[in-house]
Order: C-alpha cells, then sequence, then structure tokens
C-alpha cells in the first residue's frame, strides 16, 4: 500500500481485451490498493465508466468495436479523467501524440508491472492535488481571460466565447501554467518537470500532444511554438 490519502480506495478502470493482459494488471493494481474493475471492450467500457466514474482509466489502445481513440473521446466528453493509454508500438504513441487525442499518458507493450503502477500512481497524485487546489482556494485562483478564452482557476473550468470547452486535468494544468506567464517563453522541459514532476514515456512529445490538443479546443493562435525552444501563450493586444 503506497498511497498517502486515507479514504477510499482510488477506483481504476482497466480496459483491455485480452484477458490475460487485463487479470495481470488488474491483479497488480488490486495488490497495491487500487479498486480496480476490468472492461473487455470499448462498449463495457463507457457503461463501466459511466456506473463507477473511475479516478483513472488504463486504455488498451486495439480494442473490438470502439476502438480506445474513441472511447478516450467519449470518456473525455463526458467527465475529465486521467487516461493512461496502451499501444502495441512506439510508432502508433507517436501518431496518438500528434492528433492529441487527450490521453495523459502513454505506455508501449511490453510494459513492466512496476512501470505501470507507478504511472498510474502519478496521474492519481496529479488529480489528488488538483482536488486539493479547488478545494482550498487561494487568493492566486483569479479568473484569467485571454482574447475571448476565459478561465475560472477555482472551478477549473474554461470558456470560449462564452461556450463551455472540456478540457482534460492535464490539458487545463498546460493553459493555467502558460497562461500565468503570458509571452514568456516556456520549454517543453519545464512544463515537465513543472506538471508531471517526473518522466513520460512520451518525454516532451506528450508536451506536444497536450499543447496540440489546447490549439484543436481553444484555437490555433493561442500558443505560439517557439521553434527548438518550447511554446509561449500569445496574448491578443
Ligand atoms: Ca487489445
Amino acid at each position: 500500500m503506497q498511497r498517502h490519502s486515507a479514504g477510499p480506495a482510488p477506483r481504476v478502470l482497466v480496459v483491455e481485451d485480452e484477458p490475460t493482459i487485463a487479470e495481470s494488471v488488474a491483479a497488480r493494481l488490486r495488490a497495491q490498493g487500487f479498486d480496480t474493475e476490468i472492461a473487455g471492450d470499448g462498449h463495457q467500457a463507457l457503461a463501466a465508466a459511466a456506473e463507477r466514474r473511475p479516478d483513472v482509466v488504463v486504455l488498451d489502445l486495439m480494442l473490438p468495436g470502439v476502438d480506445g481513440l474513441e472511447v478516450c473521446r467519449r470518456l473525455q466528453a463526458r467527465r475529465p479523467v486521467p487516461v493512461l493509454m496502451l499501444t502495441a508500438r512506439d510508432d502508433e504513441t507517436d501518431v496518438l501524440v500528434g492528433l492529441g487525442v487527450g490521453a495523459d499518458d502513454y505506455l508501449t507493450k511490453p510494459f513492466s508491472m512496476r512501470e505501470l503502477v507507478a504511472r498510474v500512481q502519478a496521474l492519481l497524485r496529479r488529480v489528488e492535488r488538483a482536488a486539493e487546489l479547488a478545494t482550498q482556494p487561494t487568493p492566486d485562483d483569479s479568473d484569467i481571460t485571454i482574447g475571448d478564452v476565459e478561465v475560472s482557476r477555482s472551478q477549473r473550468r474554461v470558456r470560449r466565447a462564452g461556450a463551455e470547452v472540456h478540457l482534460t486535468p492535464t490539458e487545463f494544468d498546460v493553459l493555467v501554467y502558460l497562461a500565468t506567464r503570458p509571452r514568456a517563453v516556456c520549454t517543453r522541459e519545464q512544463l515537465l518537470a513543472e506538471l508531471w514532476g517526473w518522466a513520460v514515456a512520451g518525454g516532451t512529445r506528450t508536451v506536444d500532444s497536450h499543447v496540440k490538443a489546447l490549439r484543436r479546443k481553444l484555437g490555433a493562435d493561442l500558443i505560439r511554438t517557439v521553434h527548438g525552444i518550447g511554446y509561449a501563450l500569445e496574448v491578443p493586444s
């Protein structure tokens, strides 16, 4: 048991159609104190997520019926939840990062159970930290306005031209980090260190993926790429 906080065990939904992998992942997570459930395909995953409201989803990309990509999109559209995507090859991860699909981290098969548990725990720590911040508003939780984008830090909500935009927890954190440093160039490494606090598999590509998703949701001009260095938030003058 490696969790620090009291209260109910965090719920993890494992979505994987290969029973051997699903069972071994679930068993290992259970041994670490997680409340774990398995879904064998995309439809089951969406139903289980609606019913159980998992804290983290471990999601295989290749699923019969609704694939992992679509499951990830539909999950995020309903309720932001951290997703650890399992892929079969590194180049698949590259494609997904390029698409900015909204997964928070990626793990390529075969992976070690130790690695998987570490990733799940790290995603969960970020959620817990966000929840703590949400219940303990600080003087630094004022709303931020960038052009037609309004960010409520206390509520962790974003609107664009008055319409609510659903961001994943990580996308929200990246946006706020950049928005609180307008026009400042933030390196990919800085964003990784500050927001993830640990090395993710995709490395700096993971940062690129989240920026891509933010541009898709909030407008292409919001975040400027500083070639070879990182990103900066553009402030309309
Ligand atoms: Ca599979």
